[in-house]
């Protein structure tokens, strides 16, 4: 029997680039992307502790016109090339296309592309870890059965997340802790 495996699944606004910050407001187009302090660090960390990293990623500005499909994939191959520069991997990335409030079948906070990802890369998800600094990040990463980070959070409520740290490379010793070898 092949063992499956642990993932950590990363939002991407708020928690590997910046979002709504004095920089950049959204992420439409490769040169909006900053990283977060540490981002590329603790990612490559978690590629050498045997975590599979995904990001799983609500991009509703394709389905309201701000942005096209073809744009967010040359963001995404942007992210990872920086990331890359770096010594980090991203195993794979999950996005939902879909307007707000259209009841897609995808969109956080369902569960689904936590769920989609983990069948591909045959992934235990109640060894797996979602981390996000928004609600519906720690509703579809409960829904999926992981533990739940909350980074970055503008607010005071957790949200039911197991932990709260200030961001990524806060929260990596916990991550860590958690890695089965
Ligand atoms: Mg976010
Ligand atoms: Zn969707």
């Amino acid at each position: 029997m092949i063992e499956k495996k642990q993932a950590v699944f990363l939002d991407r606004d708020g928690v590997i680039n910046e979002v709504l910050t004095k920089k950049v407001k959204f992420v439409n187009k490769p040169s909006d992307l900053y990283l977060l302090d540490g981002v590329a660090e603790s990612i490559k960390m978690l590629n050498e502790s045997g975590f599979l990293v995904f990001v799983v990623t609500n991009q509703g500005g394709i389905g309201l016109g701000y942005m096209t499909e073809e744009m967010l994939k040359t963001i995404h191959t942007d992210l990872k090339n920086k990331l890359a520069k770096q010594g980090a991997k991203i195993d794979d990335i999950s996005y939902c296309s879909h307007k707000p409030n259209s009841d897609c079948p995808c969109r956080k906070p369902k569960a689904y592309m936590l769920q989609k990802l983990a069948a591909t890369h045959n992934v235990d998800l109640s060894r797996s870890i979602m981390v996000g600094d928004r609600e519906p990040d720690i509703l579809a990463g409960k829904e999926a059965g992981c533990q739940t980070v909350l980074v970055h959070s503008r607010s005071t409520y957790s949200y039911g997340a197991d932990v709260v740290f200030q961001d990524l490379k806060n929260a990596l010793p916990w991550i860590l802790e958690h890695k089965n070898h």
